[in-house]
């Protein structure tokens, strides 16, 4: 099991890490951040396999993943 966390402030809505997740647990939200960005968001918690290719993909180390 893993949890993703985005650090939505940091996010700048390239959809890097969207394009490489094999279970497409995450996507843009509607809510920007205060830089005016769209960041990304979790919606499929529950298939996130760990594999950490979206946190190695994002250029602005917005996202962490945390194996429980
Ligand atoms: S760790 Fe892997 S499965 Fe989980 S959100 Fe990132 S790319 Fe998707
Ligand atoms: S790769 Fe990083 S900056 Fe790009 S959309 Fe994903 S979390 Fe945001």
């Amino acid at each position: 099991m893993a949890q993703v966390v985005i650090l939505g402030e940091y996010c700048k809505s390239c959809g890097l890490c969207l394009s490489v997740c094999p279970k497409q647990v995450l996507q843009i939200s509607d809510k920007s951040n205060q830089k005016g960005y769209y960041p990304v968001e979790v919606v499929r918690a529950e298939q996130c396999i760990g594999c950490t290719l979206c946190g190695l993909m994002c250029p602005d180390l917005a996202i962490e993943i945390i194996r429980t």
